[in-house]
């Protein structure tokens, strides 16, 4: 399922020129495995996420947008964690890069392409394979 959304963005990006997709990720139940203690961060990843992350954070055709319910006091934390992982969120909540336009409203949704989250059905058990095998395929995200 997340493997057919980012080849439609794909598609969709060459069709209108863009210079690149965007990716909403997630964090408790998609990234890492939820503790459900407040103040205790997880500490792990799913197989495959951190690898997927680090690729996209090389990658200037990818924007990486984090997009998380956690507080600010914990955001602090976890994008230090991901920067000691090599993993680099463009933004947090929001995308500045694209504004309002006739037929969308982005002030309380921000735009994204893609959406990495396991409440919308992403299941981080075995969806990061099938996405880190199609970064490593040279033909697999382009356009
Ligand atoms: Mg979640």
């Amino acid at each position: 399922m997340i493997v057919r959304a980012i080849t439609t963005a794909c598609r969709t990006a060459r069709e209108r020129n863009w210079t690149r997709i965007y990716w909403a990720v997630d964090i408790h139940g998609t990234m890492m495995p939820p503790t459900h203690r407040g103040g205790d961060l997880p500490r792990t990843f799913y197989d495959h996420a951190r690898e997927v992350l680090q690729l996209a954070s090389k990658r200037e055709d990818i924007c990486l947008i984090l997009y998380t319910c956690s507080h600010d006091h914990e955001l602090k934390e976890y994008l230090t964690l991901f920067r000691e992982h090599d993993i680099h969120f463009d933004f947090v909540n929001e995308n500045p890069e694209v504004q309002n336009t006739a037929y969308g409203n982005y002030d309380k949704k921000p735009y994204f392409n893609v959406l990495f989250e396991d409440k919308a059905g992403f299941d981080p058990e075995s969806d990061w394979l099938p996405v880190l095998e199609l970064l490593k395929d040279p033909a697999g995200i382009r356009w």
